[in-house]
This record gives structure tokens, C-alpha cells and sequence, in this order.
């Protein structure tokens, strides 16, 4: 079997397309949905990111700011910026590029940025909306999983997706949105013994661990999807996955690339996201 490539870079086009029509209908029209962006400190891959997110707002017609602080920025002063953002009108979501400098509790960070501006769906109080099924802020990359998989046709129901990873970013919400979508789901992490053993039995299988080659061919069930979140550099400084791209997709029926598969479709989500924001502003 070959994998059916699924390809994020085009679903990301068609979304963020997409993005860009609601913006010229009822009820947002005449109205800039705005997204306010800070950077603290000169972390290289930070700075890759948040530029990316910022051209994507623009080409899809979203108003942005972009706040860059040094490193040195206090945590008094970063929370009494957050705490502007929130009063400003113009801004219906608020995205704080992570990781932050170590003196400063990423937390309460998080957790200063008004709910209905949480674009990026990390609080708490958006943790909690997801894990009891209610309408929320869902984090971007987990979302931008969902749609990869439906976009490959699968109907989740009653199917076996494995999780590997389980971060409050990443892993555990991408488990939540699978439970919702009927799915019975397991989730393995780094102190999971014989991780093959799990994910052989997967239908879907979701990789976020942030490690090359973490999953091989003898590790996937013939025929599953597979979706590839890692984003790694190999010895020779080329991006990658956490996936043996090559071989698995010798195995799988559909499977994401690295580069081109979950990363363009974060982005999307997040204009997703801020698109909502600023249609619930006019309730
Ligand atoms: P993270 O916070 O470091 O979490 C990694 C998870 O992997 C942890 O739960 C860890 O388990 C688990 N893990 C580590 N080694 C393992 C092993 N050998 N077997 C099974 N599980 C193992 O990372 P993250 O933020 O979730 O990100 C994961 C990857 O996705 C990274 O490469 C990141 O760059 C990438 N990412 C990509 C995008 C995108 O838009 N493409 C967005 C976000 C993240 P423990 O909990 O037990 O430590």
C-alpha cells in the first residue's frame, strides 16, 4: 500500500480562503476581526512563527498587532499588557508566542488573557469547555488534526485512535476532540511500555512527541491514518517529523507530511478561531 498524502498545505488554503469570504458576509461585515501577537524574547523558531501567523492574517484581511519585547520584559509589566489587549475593542483574540523567558509563570500568563479572546485555546477555562463538551476555544493544532482526518473521509465513530503524546497543548485536547468525534481513544506517553503494542491497534493514529522516528512501519496498523504533528530537525538540519515518513507510508492509507501537513493548518485554525471571537464580540 502507498498512503494517500493528505496534504495540510492545501486544506490550510481552502480554510484560510474560506476565512477571508466570512469576513465580506453578514454579521462581520464592515468589521476586522483583530488578533494581537506578542513575543517576548529572540527564541529564533518563535519569531519563524508568530511572522508567519501575522502574514496569514493579513492575506486573509484580519487586522494584527505584533507587541516584540526583550527578554528582560518583567512579568508585572507583560500581564498589565494583557490586560490592555483586553480592553481594546479592536482585538478579539490575544496569542502569546510560547515558550517565555523562565522568570515569567506562563500560567498566569495564560490564564490574565480574557476568556472570549482565548484564540489559542490553552486556558484552563477553554480546557475545561472541551473536556465537558461544551462550545469553546479549541487549541489550534489539535483542531487542525480534525479537520487533516476528516478530510481523508474517515468517519471516526466507533474507530481506535492512539494519542502519543499528552501534552495540555497538544496530546490531551487532540483526545478530547476524538472522544467527541465517537472515537474510543488511548493515550501513550513516555512512560507508556511497548508504545508498538498500542499504536499497532490503531484506525487513527496522532504522533506529537517531539522526537525523530518515534513511530516506524512495524509500529502502524495496515491501513490507519496517520497524522504527523512533531516537527523535528534531522542530523543534517532538515525538518521532519515524528514519523518514518517512508515507511509508514508503505503501510498507512493516508498519512501527513513534515513539512506541509499539521503546521499550515495551526495557522489556519487560528484564524479560525479569531474569526469566532469576533463574531461571539457581536452577540
Ligand atoms: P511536549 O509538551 O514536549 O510533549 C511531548 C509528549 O510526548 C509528552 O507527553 C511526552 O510524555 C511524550 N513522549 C516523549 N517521549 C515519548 C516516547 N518515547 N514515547 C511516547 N511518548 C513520549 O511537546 P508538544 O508541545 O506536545 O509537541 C510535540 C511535537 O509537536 C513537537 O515536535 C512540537 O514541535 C510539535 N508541534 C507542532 C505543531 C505544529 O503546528 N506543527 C504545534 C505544536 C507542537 P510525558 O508527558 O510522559 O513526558
Amino acid at each position: 500500500m502507498t498512503a494517500q498524502l493528505i496534504d495540510g498545505t492545501a486544506l490550510a488554503r481552502a480554510i484560510r480562503d474560506e476565512v477571508a469570504r466570512r469576513l465580506l458576509a453578514p454579521p462581520l461585515r464592515g468589521i476586522k476581526p483583530g488578533l494581537a501577537v506578542i513575543l517576548v524574547g529572540d527564541d529564533a523558531a518563535s519569531q519563524v512563527y508568530v511572522r508567519n501567523k501575522i502574514k496569514a492574517c493579513h492575506e486573509a484581511g484580519l487586522f494584527s498587532r505584533f507587541d516584540k519585547f526583550d527578554a528582560t520584559l518583567t512579568e508585572a509589566e507583560l500581564l498589565a499588557r494583557i490586560e490592555a489587549l483586553n480592553a481594546d475593542p479592536r482585538v478579539h483574540g490575544i496569542l502569546v508566542q510560547m515558550p517565555l523567558p523562565r522568570h515569567i509563570d506562563a500560567r498566569r500568563v495564560i490564564s490574565t488573557i480574557a476568556v472570549h479572546k482565548d484564540v489559542d485555546g490553552f486556558s484552563v477555562h477553554s480546557a475545561g469547555e472541551l473536556a465537558s463538551g461544551l462550545s469553546g476555544f479549541r487549541p489550534c493544532t489539535p483542531a487542525g488534526c480534525m479537520k487533516l482526518i476528516e478530510s481523508t473521509g474517515l468517519n471516526l465513530r466507533g474507530k481506535h485512535a492512539v494519542v502519543v503524546g499528552r501534552s495540555n497543548t497538544v496530546g490531551k485536547p487532540m483526545a478530547f476532540l476524538l472522544l467527541q468525534a465517537d472515537a474510543t481513544v488511548t493515550i501513550c506517553h513516555s512512560q507508556t511500555p511497548d508504545l508498538g503494542l498500542h499504536t499497532r491497534l490503531a484506525d487513527v493514529l496522532v504522533v506529537a512527541v517531539g522526537r525523530q522516528d518515534t513511530v516506524r512501519a512495524d509500529m502502524v496498523k495496515r491501513g490507519a491514518v496517520v497524522i504527523d504533528v512533531g516537527m523535528n530537525r534531522n542530523p543534517a538540519g532538515k525538518l521532519c517529523g515524528d514519523v518514518d515518513f517512508a515507511g509508514v507510508a508503505k503501510v498507512a492509507s493516508a498519512i501527513t507530511p513534515v513539512p506541509g501537513g499539521v503546521g499550515p493548518m495551526t495557522i489556519a485554525m487560528l484564524l479560525v478561531n479569531t474569526v469566532q471571537a469576533a463574531e461571539r464580540s457581536l452577540q
